[in-house]
């Protein structure tokens, strides 16, 4: 029998109970068993982890760059020192194949404290000099105060990390909240804090409910910037919360992103990308191309070609070597995602392949689906302009570029883009009139850190990534001097 885990919030650096004394069940998505308790946080944690945060912010803001980043290049290295534990954890918490949070998940989280640990460094303000006025500008970026962040549970630790490390970096102090669907690698990286001489108060992680823990540091009064990545509704929810109170937003939320393929591609390239950007994370990451658009010529070849793969992905337990789908998050996502396999067949789509859920011998109450492909009629039915995030994709020729354009566009999501080419000027014009915060070239999630991140349309307001979201992490407040005498 496996021991019972209980989580812990992690305020003033250290690890506490809820102070209702209540938990939530954690299960486990590949077998369907509770394995943990996390804490059920409420407004009074909230309003603790916020007192821990202020009482710290003068001295984080006023400690030198240069051992803001030393803190947080040891925090990355302890990351990756810890990297085979945080891995299981992640593949445990999430379902995610341990393979994939092994190579991906955990050296992201790691190279997020990298990135803006050094990035820190070169983060710099600009002076004006505005000669015959005799006056002297410059512009001070300062930290926030307390902020919040808030993520979600496809990419736990990656996600988590993108928007603390920017915001520790830049001298804010933060209350963080993890999903409460996947609070174990958040719950470790507390003691990895601690260990890479973060002082107490600076990073706060409280976990609990979206609705009670996750609205507590919306509402809360006095934490002045939210940064959150999750779903539209939830994000729309916030910035009715968030308004009256005039705090800064960045929303990163859903996305059905459109993958335009063109017959002058590198065919092989294509397919073998185009299943990753299809079914990696069993679809649950919010960039993967979920609307396929091929041209006609290359229709019934692409189908063949790519069910033929598709039907070679191994679904499985995550802690198999060979296996390429783990399981969907938790039983209810499960639920909805099937839901909208029944909802395709009301809307006269083909299934080409998949839509059953699979039984995994030795784990057979997990959460596990075949991925799916479905050929569509309409671009306008719901499988194609809902968000299902679930390791199904729709399929629909087109005929020419305007119209794959005008397919690509009648959404209301509008986060990225992948377009497969040779010809350089559709690349420039497609590229110019997608309607997309993110668009790839014959390529998929190919990330450079120092470039902006976010949607348009209904996919979110303000962009992450580099400066930028160090820029969102800070004031920049304008200082105007006046001078005698000319230099
Ligand atoms: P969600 O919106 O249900 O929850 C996200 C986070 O918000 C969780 O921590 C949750 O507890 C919290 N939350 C829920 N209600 C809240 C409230 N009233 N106040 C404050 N916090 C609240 O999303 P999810 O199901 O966890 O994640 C899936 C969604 O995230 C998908 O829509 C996906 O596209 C999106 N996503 C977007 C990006 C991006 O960068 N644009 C990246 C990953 C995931």
């Amino acid at each position: 029998m496996q021991s019972m885990h209980y989580l812990k919030n992690y305020i003033n650096g250290v690890n506490c109970d809820a102070l209702s004394g209540k938990w939530i069940d954690n299960y486990n998505p590949s077998d369907g068993s509770v394995y943990a308790q996390i804490p059920d946080s409420s407004k009074q944690d909230v309003d603790k982890a916020y007192s821990a945060a202020q009482a710290a912010f003068p001295a984080w803001s006023t400690t030198t760059i240069d051992t803001r980043s030393k803190i947080m290049l040891r925090i990355a290295d302890l990351i990756l020192e810890n990297l085979e534990g945080l891995a299981k954890a992640e593949a445990k918490d999430n379902g995610k194949p341990l393979s994939l949070a092994t190579a991906v998940d955990i050296p992201r989280a790691s190279a997020n404290f990298r990135f803006f640990g050094n990035g820190i460094t070169q983060f710099a303000s600009k002076a004006h000099q505005s000669v015959g006025l005799n006056t002297m500008n410059y512009t001070l970026k300062q930290p926030i105060g307390v902020v919040g962040c808030i993520s979600p549970w496809n990419l736990p630790l990656y996600l988590f990390t993108w928007k603390i490390a920017p915001a520790l970096a830049a001298g804010n102090c933060v209350v963080a909240k993890p999903s409460e669907v996947t609070p174990m690698t958040a719950y470790l990286l507390g003691d990895i804090c601690t260990q890479a001489g973060l002082p107490a108060g600076v990073l706060n992680i409280v976990h609990g409910t979206g609705p009670t823990a996750g609205q507590a540091i919306v509402e809360h009064p006095n934490i002045k910037a939210i940064s959150f990545t999750g779903g539209t509704q939830t994000g729309a929810h916030i910035a009715r919360v968030a308004a009256p109170l005039f705090k800064k937003l960045s929303l990163e939320l859903g996305g059905k992103n459109p993958n335009l393929i063109f017959a002058d591609c590198d065919y092989q390239k294509m397919l073998s990308v185009t299943l990753k950007s299809s079914f990696a994370n069993q679809g649950q990451i919010c960039l993967c191309g979920s609307r396929i658009y091929v041209e006609e010529t290359i229709f019934e070849q692409f189908k063949k070609d790519f069910v033929a793969k598709v039907a070679s992905l191994k679904v499985g337990n995550p802690f198999d070597a060979d296996t390429k789908i783990g399981a969907l998050v938790s039983k209810s996502h499960m639920e909805k995602v099937q839901g909208y396999i029944e909802i395709a067949k009301q809307e006269n789509g083909t299934i080409l392949y998949g839509g059953k859920p699979v039984e995994v011998t030795g784990s057979e109450q997990g959460y596990y689906l075949q991925p799916t492909v479905i050929e569509i009629q309409e671009n306008q039915c719901r499988i194609n302009q809902e968000e299902i995030f679930g390791p199904v994709v729709t399929l629909m020729p087109f005929k020419t570029e305007a119209e794959a354009l005008k397919l690509a566009n009648d959404v209301k999501y509008g986060l990225s883009a992948t377009i497969w080419t040779s010809n350089i000027d559709r690349t420039m014009r497609l590229s110019k009139d997608i309607q997309a915060g993110i668009v790839w070239v014959n390529t998929w999630l190919n990330r450079d850190l120092r470039t902006p991140f976010g949607g348009v349309k209904q996919s979110g307001v303000g962009r992450e990534g580099g400066f930028e979201a160090l820029n969102f992490f800070t004031e920049a407040k304008n200082v105007c001097i006046s001078y005698q005498g000319n230099i």
